[in-house]
């Protein structure tokens, strides 16, 4: 069955801090087995080498596309999903999917059309909690709890066939996204709304001395699940200036 290149075009595999370059290359095979061919490379361990070319068996148009970045955040900074995949099952404070359910979601949230990205973490380490913050939900495949980590390239495999799957001319995309035909914030005007919501809790002194992190935490995973739109963004940082001024004015009126 053909798959429809558009609907797979938005989404990127981006590998963090990969450790051993054949992986990379076994990863770009795997993408491109699955018609996909947007591979993203995040502060990797070692330069691409001669067994990375190797492995990617014939894939080395994708491996030679593939952008390097330095940190996680730059690599999704115009994503509207970002979809961490994760060995450990709840691990995290994020909304888990299936794989299938998530590549639905990502070919839904391309349609619209959005940047996506399925994140993937170290071989030895995976993604580190700061890394998952900044994703959207979490995605598990539920392989057997007791050796739950797949090799790299083999999880990037399962994903990208799921991917493929959704993508196939005749299977309808599943609705998903913010809805009311509004377009999604980007991942860049998410963190600008968490950098404000943080400042406005200690203005407001919301933490009475507790740390901020476990707050901030729940906080962000209740916005994530949301996947708001830049309209809705809009709309709360409004508030919180608003917040933000009501305290000026309140610490002014004290001294
Ligand atoms: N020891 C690491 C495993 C890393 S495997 C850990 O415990 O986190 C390298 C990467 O492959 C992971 O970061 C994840 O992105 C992906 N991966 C491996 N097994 C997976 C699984 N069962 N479900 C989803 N992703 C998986």
């Amino acid at each position: 069955m053909p798959s429809s290149p558009s609907r797979t075009a938005r989404i990127r595999f981006v590998l963090v801090g990969t450790q051993h370059p054949g992986n990379i290359g076994a990863a770009a095979r795997a993408m491109k087995t699955m018609g996909l061919s947007r591979l993203v490379l995040v502060a990797p361990e070692k330069p691409l080498d001669e067994v990375a070319y190797r492995r990617s068996a014939g894939a080395e148009d994708v491996l030679g596309d593939a952008p390097v970045f330095a940190a996680l955040a730059e690599a999704v900074a115009d994503c509207r999903l970002v979809l961490g995949c994760t060995a450990r099952s709840r691990r995290v404070q994020l909304e888990e999917l299936l794989p299938e359910v998530a590549g639905q979601r990502a070919v839904a949230r391309a349609a619209e059309p959005a940047e996506v990205a399925f994140v993937f973490g170290r071989e030895r380490t995976g993604l580190s909690n700061d890394e998952l913050q900044l994703c959207h939900a979490a995605v598990h495949i539920p392989s057997n709890p007791e050796f739950s980590s797949l090799n790299l390239a083999a999880a990037v495999q399962v994903l990208a066939y799921e991917v493929r799957m959704a993508g196939l001319e005749g299977v309808a995309p599943a609705p998903a996204g913010p809805g009311h035909g509004e377009a999604a914030a980007s991942h860049a005007q998410v963190e600008g709304l968490f950098g404000q919501l943080g400042d406005t809790l200690e203005q407001i002194d919301f933490h009475k001395g507790r740390a901020p992190e476990s707050a901030m935490r729940k906080l962000r995973r209740l916005f994530m699940k949301a996947e708001l739109s830049e309209q809705e963004v809009r709309l709360l940082r409004g508030i919180l200036s608003d917040a933000q001024r009501m305290a000026r004015l309140a610490t002014d009126g004290k001294n």
